[in-house]
């Protein structure tokens, strides 16, 4: 008897290799429907911003293309996806659908209703781990509680067993006879609203499983080595860029763990302390993912409930500036550009600038993550609330609030030469590094012969740090003080 077809839903496992719903599906004989729903209405969902939007497009073509060549086209549909699923089970005579696991909130109540609406059918829904290297439950406390702090969770993560070994891609698959209707990628309209915008992210970045795969490669040949020494660096490419590959999971964290293993003990040792200290950036990935499973409003409302009391500011004036990347702190300004035109920030960068508006602009750390939402590639609701929350000093293990970043000595110790800075602020380049970080300090007369005026060919600040500094710091006296009540 023929075997009912398998469904085999994509969803952010955008890739054919090391996945294991594919693999699972595969060995069953049955034919295989892969099918990727376009859902933006699912209840909760945090709708893609422009630059992950973008990305999708491209990476779903690519993953068009390799299916495609397996023999097995992805069948694209815009609706909810389980009245979606539910159709095409009935359209093909489907006996299961068969799916990697989401974290969201929305991702996993969306699990529950395409289990609701198929198995009265007759429909097995089948969910399988591949986004994370330890699925969030699996690392808890001696007392079975999720951890809030990353360096115990590290070690637990350590003593956990080594992550499964990555599984090889199919040669090929065996597709469904019918022929279905599919959406056009164009249709979904998926572009930016201004296609100049894009132009950037197309200079910058190669979406898909091909376009990982050698991004992976070259960080562990090129830059693992050094990458203790150098992830800190915005102006070196000292670190991965795997994230956006990451996060529409055109790549495991599992091939990242292994590949980088391989290579520190291909080259004997000279890159133990890149492989660690990679190591511990794949898992603050997956310690997001455990406080987002474990406290669903991350993304909205401070961990700590006392940061509440923080005095915000609602100023439209100071936000602008920030997003464009005209604050007058040019490390600040830099970064913000670098997000505009590439989709994505170095890691120390987005501390600063994440800082700066808390902090220093005293805005909510929420119209921060909104914005890195809609322009990051890697827009990641666990990372990016995580990050946020950490910055803001309101997260489960976060940074001392009274930890304010000075954006002029970060800009100096960070960015020693000043290429970074001159790269993207290219109006203050010519100035000597002495008042790179500070063009307000310079002589008027070495400004003039720069032709820079500022207020004019670039801004003034649009805060005195050390003003903004004690400010906040009485602001933080605020959430002391109602910690303070709280707990008396
Ligand atoms: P690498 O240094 O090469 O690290 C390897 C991988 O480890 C990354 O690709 C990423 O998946 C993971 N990783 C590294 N650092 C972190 C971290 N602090 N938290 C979680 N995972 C990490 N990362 C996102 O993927 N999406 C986001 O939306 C996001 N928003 C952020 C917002 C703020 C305010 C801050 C401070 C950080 C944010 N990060 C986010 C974390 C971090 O900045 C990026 O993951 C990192 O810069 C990506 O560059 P990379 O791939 O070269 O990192």
């Amino acid at each position: 008897m023929a075997l009912a077809p398998i469904l085999l839903w994509f969803r952010q496992d955008l890739r054919l290799s090391d996945h294991r719903a594919l693999t699972a599906a595969l060995e069953t004989g049955a034919p295989i429907l892969p099918v990727y729903v376009l859902d933006d209405h699912a209840p909760g969902v945090w709708r893609r911003g422009a630059a992950s939007r973008w990305w999708l497009l491209h990476s779903l073509t690519s993953l068009k293309n390799a299916l495609s060549a397996l023999g097995a086209p992805l069948i694209l549909r815009r609706g909810h996806t389980n009245e979606v699923l539910g159709a095409l089970a009935a359209e093909t005579g489907a006996g299961a659908v068969y799916f990697t696991r989401g974290y969201e909130p929305w991702a996993s109540a969306l699990e529950t209703r395409v289990k609701d609406a198929l198995e009265p059918a007759g429909v097995t829904a089948k969910r399988f781990s591949g986004s994370l290297l330890k699925e969030p439950e699996a690392i808890r406390t001696l007392a079975g509680e999720p951890y809030k702090v990353y360096t115990p969770f590290w070690r637990a993560v350590g003593n956990s067993g080594p992550p499964a070994k990555p599984l090889r891609a199919p040669a090929s698959v065996k597709p469904v006879k019918s022929k279905l209707a599919s959406d056009k990628l164009a249709d979904w309209k998926l572009l930016p609203a201004k296609p100049d915008w894009a132009g950037g992210l197309r200079e910058t970045w190669q979406p898909g499983e091909a376009g990982a795969a050698s991004r992976l490669e070259r960080f562990v040949t090129d830059a693992l080595a050094s990458y203790a020494d150098d992830r800190n660096r915005p102006d070196l490419e000292g670190t991965s860029r795997l994230s956006p590959h990451l996060h529409f999971g055109e790549i495991s964290p599992n091939q990242c763990w292994y590949a980088a293993a391989a290579q520190a003990s291909a080259v004997g040792g000279k890159a133990d302390r890149g492989l660690e200290t990679f190591h511990k950036e794949l898992v603050w990935r997956e310690f997001a993912y455990t406080l987002l499973v474990h406290w669903p409003d991350l993304p909205e409302a401070p961990f700590r409930k006392e940061f509440s009391a923080y005095p915000w500011l609602s100023d439209n004036a100071n936000l602008k500036a920030w997003q464009t990347g005209c604050t007058g702190y040019p490390i600040v300004d830099a970064g913000m550009r670098q997000l505009w035109h590439t989709g994505w920030m170095h890691n120390r960068v987005r501390m600063i600038v994440a800082s700066f508006l808390i902090k220093h602009l005293q805005i909510p750390w929420q119209q921060g993550e909104a914005w890195f939402w809609d322009t990051l590639v890697d827009a990641d609701l666990a990372s990016n609330a995580a990050s946020w929350q950490w910055v803001a000093g309101s997260g489960a293990d976060a940074a001392p609030y009274f930890r304010i970043f000075n954006p002029i000595t970060q800009g100096e110790k960070f960015d020693p030469d000043g290429a970074y800075i001159r790269r993207w602020v290219p109006e203050i380049a010519t100035l000597p590094n002495e008042y790179l970080n500070s063009p307000w300090l310079a002589p008027p007369l070495l400004l003039e012969n720069a032709r820079i005026r500022l207020g004019v060919t670039y801004p003034k600040p649009v805060v005195v740090h050390e003003i903004a500094r004690l400010r906040a710091l009485e602001g933080y006296e605020r959430v002391k003080k109602a910690n303070m009540a709280k707990t008396s």
